[in-house]
Order: structure tokens, then sequence, then C-alpha cells
């Protein structure tokens, strides 16, 4: 399946995209992740987006479009993908538009989630993220803890909250979510290809977008 998942930080993207992978092996694509596993490294294109990420801004439309230009022609996204963090401007939206007609990819949806402020609020503040690039596994102090406090279950790497997770960052983030993101709701509406979901459970959602996937 070829799905864009929308929607504030926190919404829950991240779970849904690696649960849709599990139905047919479609890849789940993370700009996020991809970011901060390049500033971890220490790479060219990760000194280039530190301080953006650290504020709570968005990175430069010019450095994402090179990465998911890149990316989408990998060999495994031709089972299908989900885009996870990505578009999250219009000139983001414009350039996968055009990007996706050269390569001959028709979307099947765009699912926008839609969670109260107040819940993400809440889910940001007590996430906290496995620091090992290679695994990024996320956890809630409060809903879904560790085995073993302060250490990923999957690879025993430190877990931590992020950089960005600071209550000034985050508050930052969604007031950037507002002005920059939003709009693409709109923009895929008008496209015809916006989904709402708001179901309280990972399960409502899922089926919800598979639903409109297989029509
Ligand atoms: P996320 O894990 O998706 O919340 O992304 C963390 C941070 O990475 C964001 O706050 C931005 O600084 C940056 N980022 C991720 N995806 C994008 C994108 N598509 N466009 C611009 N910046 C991005």
């Amino acid at each position: 399946m070829r799905v864009i998942l929308l929607g504030a930080p926190g919404a829950g993207k991240g779970t849904i995209a690696k649960l849709l992978t599990q139905v047919d092996g479609s890849v789940q694509i993370s700009t996020g992740d991809i970011l901060r596993g390049a500033v971890q490294a220490g790479t060219e294109l990760g000194k280039q987006a530190e301080a953006f990420m650290k504020a709570g801004d968005l990175v430069p439309d010019a450095l994402i479009m090179g990465i998911m230009e890149t990316r989408l022609q990998e060999p495994d996204c031709a089972k299908g993908f989900l885009l996870d963090g990505f578009p999250r401007t219009i000139p983001q939206a414009e350039a996968l538009k055009t990007l996706l007609n050269k390569l001959g990819i028709q979307l099947d949806v765009v699912a926008n989630i839609e969670v109260p402020r107040e819940e993400i609020l809440n889910r940001l503040t007590t996430r906290r993220t496995c620091v090992n690039p290679q695994c990024q596994a996320i956890y809630n102090v409060r809903s879904q803890p560790p085995k073993v406090e302060g250490v990923c279950d999957k690879c025993g790497n430190p877990i931590v909250q992020r950089d960005d997770e600071t209550a000034e960052a985050i508050s930052h983030r969604l007031d950037t979510y507002n002005q920059k993101t939003a709009p693409l709701i709109d923009f895929y509406r008008q496209e015809g290809m916006l989904l709402t979901v708001d179901s309280p459970s990972s399960e409502g959602i899922i089926n919800a977008i598979l639903e409109r996937v297989n029509g």
C-alpha cells in the first residue's frame, strides 16, 4: 500500500505505520528517524539538520526532498510505503506530487489522524525513545514502560527523553504543526485523497485505513 500518515507530533503516526508494515510488507519511512540517525552518526545531513530539530523547527524543504527522492527509489519501496512525518509543508507536498508522477506511483490514501491537543501533550511529555539509531523504539513511562526502567527491551540501550520533547520544544513543535503542516489537510482534501481517522484505538485506525486501501 502507498499511504501518507498525517497528524500532529504524538498523534501516533509511527505506531500506526509500524502496524501497517505487518499487513503487506510495505516499508515505514520516517523522516524524523532518518534525521535523528544522521545527527547521531554525525553525517553532513545530521550537522545541517541538528539545530532546527533541537529547536522544534522544520528542517529546510530542500534537505528533506533530497532524502526522499533517493529513499522512494530504493528497492524495498516497491511493495509500498507508509510515509510518517513527510510531507510536512505545502512545498514538500507539491514536490512529492511531482516526484510520484515522475516515478509513475499512485497514492492509495492520505490518512489524517486526529487526536485532542490535551492527549497529544500528555503523550509527548511521557514519551521515551531508544538512543540506538538502528532501533529508536518508543516507550511511554505511563502507558508502555520498558521492563527495566531506562533500558530498551529490544536492544538494551538507554531510553531517553528526546531533546525536542521538553515542554518548550513540544509547544513550539505543535505551533509549527498548526502553521506549516495542518494546511496539508485541505491540500489532500482537494486532491480527493483525504481520510480523517479519529478512532481512540490503533485497531480502529488501521481498519479504517485498510478499508479505504482495499476499496
Ligand atoms: P518527528 O520524529 O517526525 O517528530 O521529527 C522530528 C523533527 O525532525 C521535526 O521536529 C523536524 O525538525 C524534523 N523533521 C522530520 N520530518 C520533517 C519534514 N518532513 N520536514 C521538515 N522537518 C522534518
